[in-house]
């Protein structure tokens, strides 16, 4: 045996935020993969921040298929109950938006929800296998609430069922609380809370009749609490103890803090065993937020001339642990590497197959990128490394064309950055230079050759040619 051939398959190795560790995956079933990720509440659009953690949840499942497990993946869709805080206060998002745009809740979640799909298959980010609205489980979480009622875990206040954190052991295990150090009021607002970390599993309405979302249970008429809604979509899919869960960092020391605390209060035993976190996508230094503003969203950045893959092409440049400092410069950059790494595969593809050369030498070093790949993505999903990897495959000078075709299309499995769809450089035209063409296309219908003329100038400024055509003209960049 030769000493490539006895090389080891890389595991796969995953950073846990439970654990603070790499560790190798072991899923509970041999081959099976349980993995739950907390979706989007759909009361507005998206924006790129938002998509980067689903990108980095994309990367995780093509990476646990590639390495041949059966993967189950739920997302849900929080259409109900998520307040403007996260302390259990202020007005339910869904509510406020349909207020604010004149419409019904369910319209509000069902719009959003098909915009935010729309942008995952722009994305190439494949489907969850489950999708679950958080309205069409409030049985399920009514059920849960009763389960913690029984085993004692809550109180009841004027507006809600609240859960006694003090009563679960390991509260604050995974963002590492230091639960004494946390003064009443600083977190949250006390009210009548017992512990500033109590939240709220199931909320009263404040006047029964005005909102468009409530359901009568506990007596009252009342809707689910957030944290609620993904222990029991997750638990209903996927069981009681499954493989892994994930979502941004910024979910950490509420959200999943507060999910973790009701589950396993509810079954009395471990419920996750990988929790995984992305970091935020900033701007100009700091967190993207919706809050603020200035966020732009896939649309809008096809808007602008980029296609949504160049923009996974850049989520895939950093670590998903590392935050990503996005800047239009840095997109631009992404889709000119991108077009480039397109059109060396439509290059390369002209020769696959016509010319293969099955040397053993060449068999050799293809096994032996093989396993390259395998270590840097298998090494908690290093795509940065995957990426360097790709260029220097491209670029090397041993392997035939017809091979280099072939590594890139398998390891495009991973990076999903659509590299088998053989179109050429796609031109997407920014809604500006659009515009300009339309105007010249009216001036010369009005035979105004010298205001067309201008505008021609106009847009050879701008970067992009235009040719006359029967009826019409066609755009290319300059
Ligand atoms: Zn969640």
């Amino acid at each position: 045996m030769n000493k490539k051939e006895a090389r080891e398959i890389p595991k796969l190795k995953l950073f846990n935020t439970l654990t603070r560790k790499k560790e190798v995956f072991k899923p509970i079933k041999k081959n099976d993969v349980g993995i739950y990720t907390c979706g989007p509440t759909v009361y507005f659009y998206q924006h790129i921040g938002n998509m980067r953690c689903y990108l980095f949840e994309d990367i995780l499942i093509r990476t646990l298929k590639f390495n041949g497990f059966n993967v189950k993946r739920v997302m849900n869709i929080t259409d109900v109950g998520h307040l403007t805080s996260d302390a259990d206060e202020g007005e339910d998002k869904i509510e406020k938006a349909a207020k604010k745009e004149g419409k019904k809740a369910e319209d509000i979640a069902e719009y959003y929800a098909g915009v935010f799909f729309d942008d995952v298959k722009k994305l190439n980010i494949i489907m969850p296998d489950v999708i679950c609205k958080a309205t069409d489980h409030i049985p399920e979480m009514i059920e849960l609430v009763e389960k913690l009622i029984k085993k004692g875990y809550t109180y009841e206040t004027d507006d809600g069922i609240y859960f006694d954190t003090s009563k679960f052991k390991d509260y604050g295990k995974l963002a590492k609380l230091n639960i004494e150090g946390l003064e009443a009021g600083i977190r949250t607002e006390m009210r009548e809370k017992r512990n500033p970390t109590d939240f709220a599993l199931w909320k009263f309405s404040e006047k029964p009749g005005l909102r468009q979302q409530e359901w009568s249970a506990f007596m009252k008429m009342g809707f689910p609490g957030w944290h609620i809604e993904c222990s029991a979509m997750s638990m209903k899919y996927l069981g009681e103890h499954f493989d892994i869960h994930c979502g941004g960092i910024d979910h950490i020391s509420v959200h999943h803090t507060n999910e973790i605390a009701q589950s396993e209060s509810a079954t009395g035993k471990k419920w996750v065993n990988y929790w995984l976190h992305s970091n935020f996508l900033t701007f100009k230094g700091s967190k993207i937020s919706k809050s603020k503003g200035g966020l732009y969203t896939i649309s809008e950045l096809e808007k602008i001339g980029f296609e949504p893959l160049a923009f996974r092409y850049l989520c895939l440049t950093a670590h998903y642990r590392s935050e990503l400092n996005f800047s239009l410069e840095d997109l631009k950059a992404s889709q000119k590497t991108y077009n480039n790494l397109k059109n060396k595969i439509i290059e390369f593809r002209k020769h696959f197959k016509t010319e293969r050369i099955d040397s053993d030498e060449n068999k050799e070093k293809t096994e032996e990128y093989r396993i390259e790949f395998l270590e840097v993505i298998n090494d908690n999903l290093n795509t940065p490394k995957a990426l360097a990897l790709v260029w220097d495959i491209i670029k090397d000078k041993n392997l035939s064309e017809s091979e280099k075709y072939e590594l890139l299309i398998e390891f495009d499995d991973v990076l999903g950055l659509d590299l088998a769809s053989f179109e050429k450089e796609k031109i997407v035209v920014p809604s500006e230079i659009k515009k300009i063409a339309e105007e010249r296309l009216k001036s010369r219908k009005e035979k105004n050759f010298k205001k067309s003329d201008e505008l021609r100038v106009k847009l050879n400024k701008l970067g992009w040619k235009i040719d006359d055509v029967k009826d019409g003209y066609e755009l290319s960049k300059v």
